[in-house]
């Protein structure tokens, strides 16, 4: 927590995939209900958090390339699907009484306002929930980088990476290997020569060159979010 009486202030990665529920794709609004009634209670807290939101659980640029597709037309489609992500998460938000505001890396008037830097953190100072939408509107370029790059932007503490079905970062892949072991803490450089999955190497290098702190924590398990904005021992922590 900062010194000097400023709230705390993080940039929450939430995982589009976990958005999905069972379901694998689309939305489940019982898993988005569950993430508004999380961030609403750091947010009466006193915390102040701004969201990305990924769109796994609709389109990924990469996959669309693979089958065939143009890989700028797909990123697009990747970043039009993270909008509905956070349209549904703004959604129970309010129904928490949480006000939130959806900005938008492209812009469509209806539905978000446009992305203002200086606006999103007054819209923060204000105890609302600013919500990134679109990534950074600009293909090859993933949700996590946009994470990285908005967290900075907005001076957050740091970013806490909320993963889908998996506490932290592992030698190796716990899925595949019983005796994959987990990391407590890490520094950038091991990350990125050790290839070790927190982020993609564009959004690791960003938090590196500008010492931004990432946490890696498991989304799902109840009360993690704020246990991650505590501090508590969670996870991996990747700093400098
Ligand atoms: N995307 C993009 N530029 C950005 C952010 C996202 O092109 O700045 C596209 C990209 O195609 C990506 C998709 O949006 O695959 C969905 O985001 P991401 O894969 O990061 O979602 P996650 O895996 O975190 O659910």
């Amino acid at each position: 927590a900062p010194t000097g009486g400023r709230p705390s202030r993080y940039l929450l990665k939430l995982s589009g995939e976990a958005f999905a529920g069972g379901g694998g794709l689309g939305v489940d609004p019982d898993i988005v209900h569950k993430m508004a009634r999380e961030i609403a209670a750091v947010v009466r807290e006193g915390t102040q958090i701004a969201v990305v939101i990924g769109g796994g659980n609709f389109f990924r640029g990469a996959e669309l390339q693979h089958r065939g597709m143009d890989r700028a037309r797909s990123d697009y489609m990747g970043m039009l699907g993270t909008v509905m992500n956070c349209l549904a998460l703004q959604d129970f938000l309010e129904k928490e009484g949480i006000d939130s505001r959806v900005q938008t890396a492209i812009t469509m008037g209806q539905v978000a306002e446009s992305y203002i830097p200086l606006r999103a953190i007054r819209h923060l100072e204000k105890g609302r929930v600013v919500i990134f939408g679109a990534g950074m509107g600009m293909p090859y370029f993933s949700t996590d980088t946009t994470a990285a790059q908005r967290g900075l932007e907005i001076h957050a503490e740091a970013l806490l990476m909320g993963k889908n079905g998996v506490d932290g970062v592992y030698d190796s892949d716990p899925a595949k290997n019983p005796d994959a072991v987990r990391f407590d803490a890490l520094d950038y450089g091991e990350v990125i020569t050790r290839n070790l999955k927190v982020a993609d190497s564009t959004a690791v290098t960003l938090c590196r060159d500008n010492d931004l702190p990432i946490l890696v924590f498991e989304l799902l398990t109840e009360g993690n979010i704020a246990r991650a904005v505590k501090g508590e021992k969670i996870g991996t922590l990747v700093n400098g």
